[in-house]
């Protein structure tokens, strides 16, 4: 049966605020949308989470799939560096769920998820609980406070991260729309392992490209505590050393041992560092809903699963992909949008198949990554992994990955062409 609104609203006891909300429980415990038949819940409406939703609809439509996010809109960290060189709008970035219920039958819970019951296979939710057959888990990242060098997730709205895409990118964006003639930026590098590995240093290519547009004459900062830039290394020196080199400073194997957020200084093992902005990306763990939920072990920062089907080790029924994912237990796979959507799908197979009792297919995941060096140019790197019966991890197939020989103005086509294409993948 295909959904319109009308059979929608008669179907669902819940809606998200946007259509109206109705049945909403008293309590947060308190049950919520009755199950009938075979159910996935998926919690999280990013890049794993919607493909997951998506996928075991199509593999299956006859399980009840319900989709529980917090936020009413999607907004893709994909392209919001070009965001926040003013090179595209937000509107580019930002989408609605619709299109999800209305062409896959999902049905939208705009709600925050706070406690998994285990033994009841029950989702808690601020608007009431949701029992599963299956939960699929894709909450993305946290970050890690440092008090020692004076970093608390509350500077955020003066030195910003913007690595959550929304007002973060705005508040980036306005501050170098401010950046006056001659000023300088501080980008801080987070350490490894992080979502987007290239993302940082795109950004730094960015700014120094906003700031030479602009005839700005000022500088961007680059503070890095890896021991070299840790994607697509070659290509980005190349790019800074042509285009940047009064503009760009890379620092390599810095430790930052204080912050003022006041004086907008930060002080470093080599030397101190003083901007008019300062994009303070701090390192990162696993989502803060992951930790909540139980889905971290004791100590660790990541979710750890069983690699070829991602059910989660700690809690059975619960599934974990995307950024959350410890990479030590899935494989090589890096943090990217493009390999949640693989995880997506490889867990849309792993539940569909453990519903009906069977073996779930060989994981095979994908990742293109597209990264812009200026207002023009762009450079990419494309791996394929797949599971290895031996070491028991995802592993690279070596003849199926490589990086362009050097940047190209057409790659800067491809980079939206990429965009859009999942985009379309993950939300329509
Ligand atoms: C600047 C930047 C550029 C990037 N560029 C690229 C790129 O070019 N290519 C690429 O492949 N990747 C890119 N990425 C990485 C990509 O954005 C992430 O890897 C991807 O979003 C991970 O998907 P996810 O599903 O794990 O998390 P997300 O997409 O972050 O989704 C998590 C969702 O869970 C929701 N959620 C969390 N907790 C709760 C809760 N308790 N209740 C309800 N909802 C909850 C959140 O609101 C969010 O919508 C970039 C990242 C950044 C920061």
């Amino acid at each position: 049966m295909k959904l319109n609104r009308r059979n929608f609203v008669k179907n669902s006891a819940i809606l998200t605020a946007g259509f109206g909300v109705y049945g909403i429980a008293r309590n947060a415990t308190a049950s919520i949308m009755p199950k009938k038949g075979k159910r996935v819940v998926v919690l999280g409406g990013g890049f794993g989470g919607c493909t997951a939703a998506k996928y075991i609809k199509l593999n299956d439509p006859s399980i009840e799939v319900i989709l529980v996010e917090k936020n009413d809109k999607f907004i893709s960290c994909p392209i919001s560096n070009l965001v926040i060189v003013g090179l595209r709008g937000m509107d580019f970035i930002t989408f609605k769920y619709d299109q999800l219920q209305k062409n896959y039958g999902i049905k939208f819970l705009q709600a925050e998820a706070v406690q998994i019951i285990p033994e009841k296979n029950q989702l808690v939710t601020s608007k009431g609980s949701i029992e599963y057959d299956r939960l699929v888990v894709s909450p993305g990242i946290g970050f890690i406070e440092n008090k020692e060098i004076g970093y608390q997730l509350s500077l955020a709205n003066k030195i910003p991260h913007a690595w959550k895409a929304g007002k973060q990118t705005e508040i980036l964006k306005a501050q170098l729309q401010n950046l006056p003639k001659g000023g300088s930026v501080i980008l801080r590098v987070p350490k490894s392992p992080y979502r987007c590995p290239p993302g940082p240093y795109e950004r730094a290519s960015l700014i120094a490209n906003y700031i030479k547009r602009n005839n700005l004459g000022g500088k961007i900062f680059v503070l890095d505590p890896n021991d070299d830039v840790t994607s697509k290394g070659k290509l980005f020196k190349a790019a800074w050393g042509d285009l940047y080199k009064d503009i760009l400073e890379y620092y390599n194997q810095v430790d930052v041992t204080n912050i003022n957020a006041e004086k907008m200084n930060i002080e470093t093992n080599k030397g101190n560092f003083t901007g008019n902005v300062i994009n303070f990306i701090p390192d990162q763990k696993a989502s803060d809903t992951a930790f909540k939920l139980g889905l971290i072990p004791e100590g660790k920062l990541w979710a750890f699963v069983d690699s070829y089907t991602f059910e989660s080790e700690a809690i059975k029924n619960v599934y974990v992909i995307g950024d959350s994912t410890n990479t030590g237990s899935v494989g090589t796979v890096p943090k990217s949008g493009y390999i949640a959507n693989s995880m997506g799908k490889v867990v849309a197979e792993s539940v569909v198949a453990s519903l009906k009792g069977e073996k779930p297919p060989k994981p095979f995941m994908a990742n293109a990554c597209y990264s812009m060096v200026s207002d023009s140019e762009a450079i990419w790197v494309t791996a394929v992994y797949e599971f290895d019966d031996n070491v028991k991890r995802t592993i690279t197939i070596k003849n199926a990955s490589g990086t362009p020989h050097e940047r190209s103005k057409i790659d800067a086509f491809h980079q939206i062409s990429w965009a859009e294409n999942i985009w379309n993948d993950v939300l329509m």
